[in-house]
């Protein structure tokens, strides 16, 4: 009996060094399909961020001995309701978990919906050698053949791979990883959701292995900092179709916005009524920047629009729902044009 108690204390002790040994991973959680339930497994219909990020974590028990998790409960919402509170409240606390040395590496669940947008604000807020790597699923966590449990423990690899740091926020999803600047959601439904147009995924995750193929060149230390205090500027996104009316641009004027990011069509470009709409808004103080609906390319400054003379800024290859989060935070620092456009050819 004392024998069988003695190796029984040995056993223990030699798990827990090993557990001591193992790289430690924050799981920051937000909610998204990846904490979804479905009434039924067959179809796609399910409640958005309702599975704690503990059970998440219960459902891989494989990850048990790549690292030592612990999750946190940051929000529980589908990510079309993601705030700025929250990316400041993920910002301030990764900061501080990377401060206080609580862990190696950080990873976010998150819905697929906004997770491009959360990970370039939080890759433009967090240096760059901080692993941070989102992740979520399409299907929900009740379906058939759920993708959650095989995205969450492929991002873990992908937050602990020491190859991981210096590359800024990460997206690990289908075995792709993706740059935050790049990444995009390209369909409302496939498992493969998330692809970077121009310029493809930066690796990929499979066999518990991580294999890096480019390296993006941007920087991705910006002077940009974040507290819980920051007052993030108002900044709003305006569509260009066919027959698009001035009262579109003009009743962003009404409302003093900050900037505005006008969603052009092919290399950012707008109707006469958008282009005298524009004007009047940039007569107001307010910084227009000409991005495109057209998911690859870049818009150009001084093509079919010189920009000089209109007074505008362009997004470079940002799509337009990263080009307000760009402008929000450049908004923070200066509202000089020319140091506007700069940050856009910068980070
Ligand atoms: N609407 C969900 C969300 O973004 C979709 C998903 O997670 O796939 O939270």
């Amino acid at each position: 009996m004392k024998k069988l108690l003695s190796l029984l204390t040995c056993l223990i002790f030699i798990i827990q060094m090993q557990a001591q040994q193992l790289p430690k991973v924050i799981i920051l959680a937000t909610g998204g399909t990846i904490a979804g339930v479905g009434t039924s497994s067959t179809s796609a219909g399910y409640t958005a961020g309702k599975i704690p990020i503990d059970d998440l974590i219960g459902a891989i028990p494989a990850v048990k001995k790549l690292a030592n998790i612990t999750g946190e409960q940051i929000s529980s919402i589908g990510s079309q309701d993601m705030t700025i509170d929250i990316w400041k409240k993920l910002a301030v606390r990764i900061n501080q978990i990377y401060a206080n040395h609580e862990a190696n590496a950080v990873v976010i669940t998150h819905g697929t919906d906004t997770q491009e947008e959360t990970a370039y604000f939080l890759d433009l807020v967090v240096p760059s050698d901080m692993p941070v790597v989102l992740t979520g699923s399409m299907r929900s966590s009740t379906a058939i053949s759920a993708d959650g449990p095989k995205n969450l423990y492929d991002a873990i690899t992908v937050a602990i791979d020491p190859k991981t740091k210096g590359r800024g926020v990460l997206v690990s999803f289908n075995e792709g990883i993706f740059d935050a600047r790049e990444v995009m959601k390209m369909s409302t439904s496939f498992t493969n959701a998330f692809g970077s147009p121009n310029t493809g995924a930066v690796g990929h995750a499979f066999d518990s292995k991580v294999e890096y193929y480019s390296k993006a060149e941007r920087e991705v230390n910006t002077t940009f900092k974040i507290t819980a205090d920051t007052k993030l500027p108002v900044v709003d996104i305006v569509y260009m179709y066919a027959g698009a009316p001035a009262a579109n641009i003009d009743d962003m004027i009404a409302r003093k916005v900050d900037g505005i990011v006008i969603a052009g069509v092919g290399n950012g470009n707008f109707n006469t009524a958008y282009m005298d709409a524009v004007k009047r808004a940039v007569a107001a103080g307010i910084i227009v920047c000409r991005a495109s609906r057209a998911p690859s390319g870049r818009v150009v400054l001084h093509d079919e629009i010189n920009d000089d003379e209109l007074g505008t800024i362009v997004s470079d290859d940002l799509t337009p729902q990263k080009a307000r989060i760009m402008l929000m935070l450049g908004l923070t620092q200066t509202k000089d044009k020319a140091q506007l456009q700069k940050y856009f050819f910068q980070y």
